[in-house]
This record gives structure tokens, C-alpha cells and sequence, in this order.
């Protein structure tokens, strides 16, 4: 429980910055810039050497000066660059000494980049062909140090006055507002920013390029004065900001009431930048997005509206929660994401009360509520020692899980009691740090209750619980608490962890929820089990529940009576997914309880619906072709249902969500194959692309049916027009339209040709992974970009590995659907001589991942297959043992994986993985155990509790299933192995910190004193990244072979 709070590579304490003055002056022919940094110091000790971060920068003359002391000054002598820590010593020939007067200038050479950090460039093209350059920066977290070196950490906070050289004409920005601007004789301009209050150095931030903007100012109520907002957008773009731009006024004007705390620079500017790698950056008054998450023309579809508010409300939150107080170390990223996250949605939820945001957030949680129940997730709160551990930190458990408990929190004290505790929490702390542990004793004193005790059980244990409801009598239930493992195999050892559930208790007799704490193992409560009862009401809590298959359809038959609203509806769905895919429950129960939502009129649940329904045919996909074409069946009668109701017309003033509801709807009944729906999108497919007639095919129906279009068909013509539609649109979100649609294709020759397209120079690097993220919905796709990953992860590696989370983000695409032993194994044999060190969290979330696919499949194919007989979608006719793949399979997967998919069906069932307890088995007969069967390992204890068991199990007639077994035993095996590796990783670092942390207590000597004069010892980069170099890698980008 214990989250080292001191990081190892953190810098000296005795030298510490107090302004820095900077100069950039870029090279327009080379991309390279000059950089002048004066940094004023306070020096405690006196020193021979400074060590501060930098990276990839080239040192040209460092000078220390103490400018009271007239004229005393010390040339360094000598720099060391410690490429693994990414700092450089200055050694100088006379001492420092102790004073508060030291000015150490320093002049160097550095990149400007193209890896979307750092200081990097970017270009783009105008509606007239005209093509722009700019350049931009992205600091968070750790690269500052790429653009001037400096004491790079949160909590060393400075001021900063900025000079930036620029082409005439250009626009310049950064945080503060200009000063001054003087026009160089040589066609530069030199322009000069105000100095920023005291701040981080991952929150400076500037933006050389040509922009157009909108501006608008807020009421000056609660600022004093007025704020002068602008949206910044590429040439011609800037109309589509006003959406963007109304939201930035009202809620600069919502948070500083709020927090009664005026914002606290003179402007606000909000640009979209062309190249951007995270979604948005909250850099201090100059906040970055990518184009699509800050413009959107008027006629943009409704879920974008959604999620540019989320993001911009999130980024203005962090003005005051990120920047005005700023997180202690990176440990507590998760805080400050959370609450911004937060915060975003309860704006978001007064601006627009008919959204139903809450329900949205419900559904917007499922993913990681799926990857904190993999034994590969994290704390919440967890210790940082480097940048690249920095870097993969920033996921969805940061974000969604710390905004979930955040939520979970808000609900058990109150909204506004919370909002009280945050406001009293920024005036204790601003212009300074905190940590998670200063927020919960804050909201402890405002709320007279044990904050951190609920708090960081929650945020310091990994994973979360669900509660399994046994029935005792029909006035009485006995409710459960075990930790859930989406592969179903808890062990008793791992079994050991409590949470403080808040159960929001809510009966059909009184459905206003109950706040009990549940903090043992088990409770009995008294409830009326004859009649629906339902825990988390409201779907606040973190957890999932099992109930027991009566009260199940209890629960569904309520819905349409207005009892349980759209997010405990979506609640209830995905707790029902989760279970069946970890083996609590078996899949059929979970296609029983989709009856219940034929007459559903709500798009959030439909929308949660359609992606519980896609996760269960992604694992099936390579499943014989009556199984898929059932399930896709049942899909089809779902959703076909809606379209018919709804038409394909947008009457004028129409409901926002029933928008968003055709749209989905249409989407899945054409992905099923409905043949008067595929008809009809091509039809309107064919009208938009003759003559570019918006009314066949307005913005909200565009991906629905450019994705209906491209499944269906072979032919390479309407893939090529989708192609010229990406090449000619300039709107950001319709490009990415265009592009993420063309992996839908099934056809080889069209997958080739769509890898090929995502690495040309047509398609950004931040839209790469858009673009083959759809391959992952064929076994085509699925095959060809695994072994184009293969086949060029050299270059890949080479030219990403620095890209915010490019590369593994690369990783999860090409490998976390696969669902076979064979795919798992390769997977392995692939990354195991490799340096996984950048991703090897999301690797190991994927083997996981991967795993748990296999163990569903093999637990439950059966069960599905019975089912859908059962309910008539598969006829007896239908045979599954005719040994043809899924679609694609037979053109274009290797032999071998052929074998082995169809395999496991053709052979009957031998092996089994049974979860669903030993007495009720997976409803199939040929899944349970019977005589004869050889045992090979039992024992491993089940969250179920007394019952239930989960073994593999052999039938002892071919070698086949024997070998089969094994190796799921051998997944299990391996994956205790990481297991235990992590842990072990995790002690010796955390000794490692306490041993430091009593160091420095002692004083006996600081980290970072083992000064390396030497350059024999020095950490040697293979490649230093040389100006030669960059231009090499560059020059790579056209490398790929097909
Ligand atoms: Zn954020």
C-alpha cells in the first residue's frame, strides 16, 4: 500500500532555478535552432559543478556569473552528458559560492523535431494549396529538456520571459501576452513575451506559424477584468472554433467562480495544431489540441460536440488544478487528470442537462474498467523513477479510474461539499505543489469524515471488487466481496485485499439508494428478494455486481418502466459482459439479457449495447461462419429494429440522440449484413460521391456508411473514392473519417494498399494509428498488420520510439485482438530478444489480454453455439464442423492458424476450461467434465467463492487437446512469472527510495554526487541523435516495403 512518494532521479535541491530568460531563434534551412538561456540561481552549498536536464542538446559555452558581485564570473570547463538520465553536469574551474545572485548562461544548439515533443515542426496545406510550416511544442511531461536545458520537475517551479525569432508575418504565441515585437533587417521578426507567474517547466509552451483566429472576451465578473479568449486555427479553418471558443469563455467564467480564484494570466488562447500527439496539452494560457478535438463546422456530428467539450472544459479545468497548483511529483498526474476529468463533466453536465453526461461517463469508464481487472493494471497512485515510466503512466488508469473514484468520492460526501474541499484545497496550495495525500486531509477537515482511509484503499491497491449476491431466504441476501480478474483465475493469495464499497442500496419498494459502507469480506443485509433490488444505484461506484439469474430478469423487466435510468441500464449490461467474459457467468446469460432491450429507446444504451455486442464478435471472429453469421443475426434483428423506426432522414430540431441513435443503428444493422441497409448506403454511398450531395449523406451518417460500403465490397473503386474524398477535404474530422473507414476492407489487396497508404507522407503520424486501427475487424486485416509490424518493427523503432505513445500504442493494435494459443506464442517469440522497455506495461496488458480471449473462447464456444440454437439463430443445417473459417480466413490467414482455429471446433471440444462451477458447467454437455478425464491441474481458487472451481481438463483421446491444455497452463505460468517479476521490480525499487530517503535525512551524501569527469564511464547512446541522424531517420520515412 505504501507509493514511494521520492522519486530516484530527481535533481539536487541546493541549486535551484528562479527565472529563466530565453531565447529561440530557429534555422529556417536546417531545423536545427540556437538557444540563449539565462537562468538566475540560488546556490545553497557551495559547488563545483551544476547538474541540470537536457537532451539532444549541443552545449556551446556555459558561463555562471554572480551579478552583485561585479564582474565575478566562472566559465565551465567541461560538460557531461548522462544520456540515460538525460542531464548534463557543468564542471567549473572555481567555485560557486553560497548566494541568491548566480546568473548561469548558457548557449546551445538543439533540434526542432519531428516527433511531436520537444520543440518540433509540423506543416500544413490551405484550401488554396498553399503549404504552411510551423513549429510547436509539446513539454509535458519530460520535455522541456529538449528546448533549453533547465531543472525539469513539477515541483521546481520559475518564472519564465520568453524571445522567439520568427519570419515576418508569422504568428508568434506562447503563454503570456506579447511585450514587444521589432522587425530584423534580415526578413525576422523578434518577439518578446510577458513574464509568466511562477510555474512549471512542463507548462511553458510557444507556437510559430501562420494561424487564423476568433476572439471573444468573458463578462469580467468574477475576473476583475475582462479575459480576451482566442482560438487559433490553421488558415481558413478558423470558423469552425466557435463552438470551442463559447465553451472556453463560459467556463473560464464557470471555474473561477467556482473556485473564486480569478484566472490568473491575461489571456487564454486555445490553437489547433496540424501534428499533435495527445489530444489536447493544458500549457499555461496557450492550450494545444489536435484540430479535430478543438474544430468542428456546424453540421459536425453530435458525439464530437460531446467529446470537444469534455476536452476543452478538461484543459481549462487544469488552469487552476495543474497549473495554478501543480502535482508534487508524477505520481499524483492521477490527481490532477481525475479531478480535471471530473470537473469536465460536471460543466459539462449544467451547460447541457439534456446530454445526460453521467450515462455517457458510465459507458466511457467500461475500458478501464476492463483493464484494471487484468493482473497487468496499476495502482492509481503509483511511483514514478524515469521518463519512459513517466510517459506510460499517462493511460486510462490516470485518467478514468482516478475520475471514477473521484466520482465515487463526490458521491459519498456530496457534490458540494466536494466542490468546497477542491476550493479550499487550490487557495491552500496555489502557485505551489501538492500531492494526493494534501487533497484527501483537505477534504477530511471540510467534511468531518475519514477521506484517506476510503481514499487510498482505493487508489493504492490495484484492481477493484465485485460483490456476488447469494439469496438466503426471499427477505435476506449475503453479499460477497472478491477482487475481479477478467481471466476468472483469482488465486486465494490474491483474494486478500478489502475496498469500503458504498453500496447504493435501491429496492423496488424504495429505489432512492441507500449509502452503506460495506468494509468485511461479507454482509447480510435484508432485502426483499421476491421483488428487484439493485447495489450502485446510480452506477457511481467502482466495482462490478453479480446477481443471481432470477433477480437478473427481475431487473429487465423493469426496464421500460422508467425504474432504473439509462446508466444503471448501461450498468447493468457491461457488469453482465464482464462477468461472462471472465467466467462468472456463462455467455449465453449474456445474450438472454439483450431480449430486455429490443423496445430500448435510449442511445447511450444502445451505443453500450452495440460495443458489448462488437467485443463479443471480435473474440468469435475467427469462429466457423454459421456461429459468426448467427451472431451477427442477432445483431441485425437489434438494430434493423431501429432503423425502421427511425428512417434515415434528419428532420430539422431533431433530438440530439436520436441523431446519435440512428446513426449507431444503421451502423450495426449494415455491419450485420442487412441487405435493404447495405442497399440503401450505397445508393446514398454513390449520390455523395457524384456530386458531393450533403443531403444523401450528412456528417452523422458518413462513417456508417463509408464503413458499410468498404465491408461490402471487393472492388477497389469506392475505396478510392473515399481515398480522393480524404485527399480533398480539408474539415480535420473528415479526413480522419475517411481514413480510419479504409481498414474495414476484407480484401488482401486492399489491406495491403491501406498499410501502405497509413506510413505514406499523405497520412500525419498522429493519424496513423487511426488509419489502422479498423484493420483489427477482419482476420485479414488482423494477419497482414501483425506481420507488417514484424516486418518493419526496425523502422518503426527507429522512427518512433520517441513519439508519445506511438509505438505502443502501435503494439496494442497489431496484437490485443488475437484470440488463439498460436497467435499468443508468436506474440511471445517475437518480443523476446527485444528492448521492451517503452512498452512493456501495454505488452504485458495484451498477453493478458490475448489470454483472457483464448480462455473465453475455449470456456464457451459451446455455450454460445447451444444458445443460438436454442433461440433458433443457428439451424441444424447449419453445421459448424465444416471446417471453413470466418470470413477471409481461407484467402489470406496462414495454414497454420487455420488449423488450429477450426481445429478446436472440428475435434469437439477437447479440452474444456470450466469457470461456471462445477455443478452447472458450461451449459453445452461436451464441456463438462466427465469420465475418464484426465486431471491436470485443479485448485486454482475462483472468485466465485465455495463452490466453483476452475480446472483444465483433458479427455484423454488425442495428443492434440493434451498439448492444447499444456500450453494454457503454461499462459497461466508465464503469466506469474511477470507477475512476480513486476513485484520484485517494484521492492527493489522502492528500497531503493527508502534507502535514499534516509540518506538524505542523514546527509551523508546526495544522489547525483558520483560527478562523471570521465567520459569512459559516461552513458553512451548507441546513436546519438546527431542533426546528420535526424536528417537520416527522415529520410526513412519512405522505407517501407509491401
Ligand atoms: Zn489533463
Amino acid at each position: 500500500m505504501t507509493v514511494p512518494k521520492r522519486p530516484s532521479l530527481t535533481l539536487q535541491r541546493s541549486i535551484i532555478p528562479v527565472h529563466y530568460n530565453l531565447k529561440i531563434v530557429p534555422c529556417p534551412v536546417n531545423f536545427s535552432f540556437l538557444g540563449e538561456c539565462s537562468i538566475e540561481l540560488c546556490i545553497a552549498e557551495p559547488t563545483f559543478s551544476i547538474t541540470l536536464n537536457a537532451k539532444e542538446l549541443n552545449i556551446q559555452t556555459a558561463t555562471a556569473r554572480d551579478h552583485l558581485l561585479n564582474g565575478y564570473s566562472v566559465t565551465a570547463t567541461s560538460v557531461s552528458y548522462n544520456v540515460e538520465e538525460e542531464t548534463i553536469a557543468l564542471e567549473f574551474p572555481q567555485v560557486l559560492h553560497v548566494g541568491s545572485s548566480w546568473i548561469l548562461d548558457v548557449t546551445y544548439i538543439g533540434l526542432v523535431n519531428d516527433k511531436l515533443n520537444g520543440f518540433y515542426r509540423s506543416v500544413y496545406t490551405d484550401a488554396d494549396n498553399n503549404v504552411h510550416q510551423l513549429t510547436t511544442t509539446q513539454f509535458q511531461s519530460t520535455h522541456a529538456r529538449r528546448a533549453f536545458p533547465c531543472w525539469d520537475e513539477p515541483a521546481i517551479k520559475a518564472t519564465f520571459s520568453l524571445t522567439l525569432q520568427a519570419p515576418q508575418g508569422m504568428t508568434c504565441l506562447s503563454n503570456m501576452s506579447v511585450r514587444s515585437r521589432t522587425l530584423l533587417e534580415n526578413g525576422m521578426q523578434e518577439v518578446s513575451f510577458l513574464k509568466t507567474p511562477i510555474m512549471s517547466t512542463y507548462l511553458l509552451a510557444w507556437v510559430i506559424g501562420d494561424f487564423d483566429y476568433i476572439e471573444a472576451y468573458t463578462s469580467g465578473e468574477f475576473n476583475g477584468e475582462r479575459i480576451r479568449c482566442r482560438v487559433y486555427a490553421p488558415v481558413g479553418l478558423a470558423d469552425q472554433g466557435h463552438y470551442s471558443l463559447d465553451l472556453a469563455v463560459k467556463s473560464v467564467e464557470y471555474f473561477s467562480r467556482l473556485f473564486n480564484i480569478p484566472y490568473p494570466l491575461p489571456k487564454l488562447d486555445l490553437v489547433a495544431v496540424p501534428d499533435f500527439a495527445p489530444g489536447a496539452m493544458e500549457n499555461w494560457g496557450l492550450i494545444t489540441f489536435r484540430t479535430y478535438a478543438l474544430l468542428m463546422d456546424e453540421y459536425g456530428p453530435q458525439d464530437r460536440k460531446h467529446e470537444i467539450a469534455a476536452t476543452v472544459i478538461h484543459e481549462i479545468a487544469h488552469q487552476w488544478l495543474g497549473n495554478l497548483v501543480t502535482m508534487e511529483w508524477w505520481s499524483d498526474l492521477w490527481l490532477f487528470e481525475g479531478i480535471a476529468t471530473h470537473l469536465a463533466y460536471i460543466v459539462v453536465d449544467e451547460l447541457f442537462p439534456r446530454w445526460d453526461i453521467w450515462s455517457e461517463f458510465v459507458k466511457r469508464i467500461q475500458e478501464v474498467l476492463k483493464h484494471d481487472s487484468l493482473r497487468t493494471s496499476h495502482p492509481v497512485e503509483v511511483g514514478v523513477a524515469n521518463p519512459t515510466e513517466i510517459t506510460q503512466i499517462f493511460d486510462e488508469v490516470s485518467y478514468m479510474k482516478g475520475a471514477s473514484v473521484l466520482r465515487m468520492l463526490n458521491a459519498w460526501l456530496g457534490q458540494d461539499q466536494m466542490l468546497l474541499g477542491l476550493r479550499k484545497f487550490i487557495h491552500k496550495y496555489m502557485w505551489s505543489n501538492a500531492n494526493t495525500e494534501d487533497l484527501w486531509v483537505t477534504l477530511a477537515e471540510e467534511c468531518q469524515v475519514d477521506v484517506p482511509g476510503f481514499m487510498s484503499r482505493w487508489t493504492r491497491q490495484t484492481g477493484y471488487p465485485v460483490l456476488s449476491i447469494t439469496e438466503l431466504d426471499d427477505s435476506s441476501i449475503l453479499v460477497r466481496q472478491n477482487i475481479f480478474l477478467s481471466t476468472g483465475d483469482v488465486r486465494e493469495e490474491e483474494d486478500t485485499l478489502l475496498w469500503p464499497v458504498p453500496l447504493g442500496l435501491a429496492t423496488a419498494s424504495d429505489p432512492t439508494p441507500r449509502n452503506i459502507m460495506m468494509d468485511t469480506k461479507e454482509m447480510v443485509l435484508k432485502v426483499d428478494t421476491t421483488r428487484w433490488y439493485k447495489f450502485n444505484m446510480g452506477q457511481t461506484g467502482f466495482y462490478r455486481v453479480s446477481y443471481p439469474s432470477k433477480t437478473l430478469d427481475l431487473l429487465g423487466q423493469t426496464f421500460g418502466t422508467g425504474q432504473l435510468n439509462a446508466a444503471n441500464r448501461v450498468g447493468l449490461l457491461t457488469d453482465v459482459a464482464a462477468l461472462v467474459a471472465s467466467g462468472i457467468a456463462p455467455t449465453s446469460s449474456f445474450l438472454t439479457l439483450l431480449k430486455y432491450f429490443e423496445d430500448e429507446q435510449d442511445y447511450m444504451v444502445w451505443a453500450e449495447v452495440s460495443l458489448r455486442l462488437h467485443e463479443l464478435l471480435a473474440v468469435w471472429l475467427e469462429q466457423p461462419e454459421p456461429i459468426m453469421n448467427a451472431l451477427k443475426e442477432v445483431q441485425r434483428r437489434l438494430f434493423t429494429k431501429i432503423v425502421k423506426r427511425l428512417g434515415w432522414e434528419f428532420p430539422e430540431g431533431e433530438d440530439p440522440s436520436t441523431v446519435n441513435l440512428r446513426a449507431v443503428a444503421i451502423r450495426y444493422a449494415g455491419r450485420a449484413g442487412d441487405p435493404e441497409i447495405v442497399a440503401e448506403a450505397r445508393r446514398r454511398f454513390n449520390a455523395f460521391m457524384k456530386d458531393r450531395d450533403v443531403s444523401a449523406l450528412p456528417p452523422d451518417l458518413r462513417f456508417p456508411v463509408f464503413e458499410i460500403v468498404i465491408r461490402t465490397t471487393q472492388g477497389v473503386e469506392e475505396y478510392e473514392e473515399i481515398v480522393n474524398y480524404y485527399r480533398e477535404t480539408f474539415i480535420p474530422a473528415e479526413k480522419v473519417v475517411a481514413l480510419s473507414v479504409l481498414g474495414y476492407s476484407s480484401s488482401l489487396e486492399l489491406v495491403r494498399r491501406t498499410l501502405a497508404f497509413a506510413m505514406s507522407p499523405e497520412v500525419r503520424t498522429q493519424d496513423i494509428l487511426s488509419a489502422i486501427a479498423t484493420l483489427r475487424s477482419s482476420v485479414v486485416g488482423r494477419a497482414e498488420l501483425w506481420n507488417f509490424m514484424r516486418h518493419h518493427w526496425d523502422v518503426l523503432y527507429e522512427r518512433h520510439c520517441a513519439d508519445i505513445g506511438f509505438l505502443d500504442y502501435f503494439v496494442l493494435l497489431s496484437i490485443e485482438s488475437f484470440s488463439t494459443l498460436e497467435r499468443y506464442q508468436e506474440v511471445q517469440a517475437f518480443f523476446a530478444n527485444k528492448d521492451t522497455s517503452a512498452y512493456d506495461r501495454i505488452l504485458a496488458t495484451c498477453l493478458e489480454g490475448i489470454r483472457m480471449n483464448i480462455l473465453w473462447l475455449e470456456r464457451d464456444c459451446k455455450d454460445v453455439e447451444q444458445w443460438l440454437r436454442v433461440n433458433g439463430y443457428l439451424t441444424e443445417s447449419a453445421s459448424t464442423d465444416s471446417g471453413k473459417g470466418a470470413e477471409g480466413l481461407s484467402s489470406a490467414a496462414d495454414p497454420a492458424s487455420k488449423a488450429i482455429s477450426s481445429g478446436s471446433v472440428n475435434g469437439g471440444p477437447n479440452l474444456a476450461v470450466n469457470m461456471h462451477g462445477t455443478s452447472s458447467g458450461a451449459s453445452s454437455g461436451t464441456s463438462t467434465p466427465s469420465n475418464g478425464l484426465q486431471f491436470l491441474q485443479a485448485g486454482i481458487y475462483s472468485q466465485h467463492g465455495t463452490n466453483v472451481r476452475s480446472q483444465v481438463y483433458l479427455d484423454g483421446n488425442g495428443q492434440a487437446s493434451e498439448e492444447q491444455a499444456r500450453q494454457l497452463l503454461q499462459l497461466q505460468q508465464d503469466q506469474q512469472r511477470h507477475e512476480l517479476r513486476m513485484q520484485r521490480e517494484y521492492q527493489l525499487q522502492h528500497q531503493q527510495q527508502q534507502l535514499q530517503l534516509q540518506d538524505e535525512h542523514g546527509h551523508s551524501h546526495g544522489h547525483g554526487h558520483s560527478l562523471n569527469f570521465d567520459h569512459g564511464s559516461r552513458q553512451q547512446d548507441a546513436r546519438p541523435r546527431t542533426l546528420e541522424r535526424e536528417m537520416e531517420l527522415l529520410s526513412m520515412s519512405g522505407d517501407y516495403e509491401f
